[in-house]
């Protein structure tokens, strides 16, 4: 397109080989760090992504403050990915720390409800909507036991998703559709895949309609809004028509809030009063610990308590529906899950992340004007970032329109030498609860100077 144009390529290419150089004279202590680690490690790190999200050499962390990180050469880096939105209150937020620390030395798990556990249940109930929640130690898993549990009800094996969709890394979700199939995008997964996931457009009734007249859906699971395609909002009352939908053609409903949580208080569905049967929220809600949770509705709830997971099963004859995890729930989850609820995730804050993040939004969209460039930025909560065309995508084919992989891995590189950890290259940037206006300020002026040298 005539925007994409503008960028120059050439001089986008000697950027990146520029800072990659750069970079690499910052990072000498990590690059040799991370190749001893391939004597224990593939890639020298403990879970490849960590490996697979950056083109140069990672780096290694040795700590963090607030909206800041360390790595071990002594570089210091204003995070706007925080960590995928696993760490959206920063690093070491005080009372995280006070409430968890307090927890691991009370025993940090019993296999065993703890008293505490109820005020995040029922404050979740009161803020989502759904009465009804269990925990897990991820989003995945979340979702997987969503989905295991819908199979259960409707009696049916297929699950509806959506382009652009990324739902954790379970079979059903690393599928594309390529032609009318849908194919695994990645090794290792069973050909089950491309049989029980269907694909359609978001922001399309008709699309979902036809899937769903098969009577063979299970599950419908969405993100309210798309947030692993840069950003897709859904249009006005397209959720709302797919709950409809769902509930015509007897399958379940689950909203994926894994993200969205973060980007407004109750999330969407809470916000919104959107109606669903499940709801997903994960990454612990931002506060670093390993934890996540399914709300359901009391229908489910139901089903659940009959079809108990149980090694006794005496009187059913059945080991019930197959939920559950050894360190799940435990009462260092619920710590966290509380403080974040009670002192982080308060309406206050909410609103002051609200406003940065608009604010980052109008500085974004004050440089691309600055350099001529027709471009919006996205703009949702916490959310912004670069939407390279003049109307903000509807779907996540017009999504990709703005994923520019090297021109966002080369941004990413620009700005990590200059002390900024921008997002990895579907998402953000995102505005934390840790940030301030000065951070965002800084965002703003490397961006202005990013765009500077590749524009012509
Ligand atoms: N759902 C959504 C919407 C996500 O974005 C992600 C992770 N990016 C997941 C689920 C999976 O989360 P986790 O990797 O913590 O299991």
């Amino acid at each position: 397109t005539d925007l994409a144009a503008r960028i120059d390529r050439k001089s986008l290419a000697a950027l990146r080989v520029r800072e990659e150089t750069a970079f690499a004279a910052r990072t000498p202590k990590s690059r040799a760090w991370l190749e001893a680690a391939r004597a224990s490690m593939p890639n020298g790190v403990p879970v490849a992504w960590m490996a697979g999200l950056y083109r140069h050499n990672s780096i290694v962390a040795a700590g963090g403050e607030g909206a800041f990180f360390r790595d071990i050469d002594g570089n210091r880096y204003c995070d706007f990915n925080v960590c995928d939105l696993a760490m959206t209150m920063g690093y070491g937020p005080q009372p995280i720390v006070a409430a968890v620390s307090r927890a691991v030395a009370n025993g940090a798990h019993f296999l065993l409800a703890v008293e505490d556990t109820r005020s995040v249940t029922e404050e979740l109930a009161r803020r989502v909507g759904l009465p009804c929640w269990q925990f897990t130690l991820s989003a995945s898993a979340a979702n997987t036991e969503v989905m295991r549990i819908a199979r259960f009800i409707t009696g049916r094996t297929k699950i509806l998703i959506f382009d652009g969709q990324y739902h954790g890394h379970i079979d059903e979700s690393l599928v594309t559709k390529r032609g009318n199939d849908t194919v695994p995008i990645q090794l290792g997964l069973s050909a089950r895949t491309a049989r029980d996931s269907i694909i359609v457009p978001f922001n399309d009734l008709a699309a979902a309609e036809a899937a769903l007249k098969s009577h063979e859906i299970a599950l419908v699971i969405t993100e309210p809004a798309l947030t692993n395609c840069l950003l897709v909002e859904p249009e006005p009352g397209y959720l709302e028509g797919l709950r409809a939908l769902s509930q015509r053609y007897g399958a379940l409903l689950c909203l994926d809030e894994a993200h969205t949580f973060q980007f407004a208080y109750g999330g969407l569905t809470g916000s919104r009063k959107l109606e669903c049967d499940f709801v997903t929220l994960g990454k612990g809600l931002g506060t670093g610990i390993s934890f996540a949770l399914y709300g359901m509705t009391r229908a489910i709830a139901d089903v659940m308590e009959k079809h108990l997971d149980s090694d006794i099963g005496l009187d059913t004859g059945s080991k019930g529906l197959a939920t559950g995890g050894t360190t799940y729930g435990s009462a260092i989850a619920v710590a966290a899950a509380k403080a974040a609820l009670e002192q982080v995730l308060t309406p206050e804050n909410y609103e002051r992340v609200g406003h940065l993040g608009n604010a980052l939004a109008d500085g974004l969209e004050t440089v691309f004007k600055k350099h001529g460039l027709d471009w919006r930025s996205f703009r949702m909560g916490p959310r912004a970032g670069y939407c390279m065309k003049p109307d903000l995508p509807t779907n996540a084919a017009e999504a990709s329109e703005s994923m520019d992989i090297e021109m966002i891995d080369t941004r990413r590189v620009f700005m990590a030498n200059r002390a900024v950890w921008d997002a990895v290259v579907s998402a953000g940037p995102q505005v934390s609860f840790a940030h301030n206006a000065g951070d965002i300020a800084r965002y703003v002026t490397l961006a202005d100077a990013f765009l500077g040298e590749i524009v012509r």
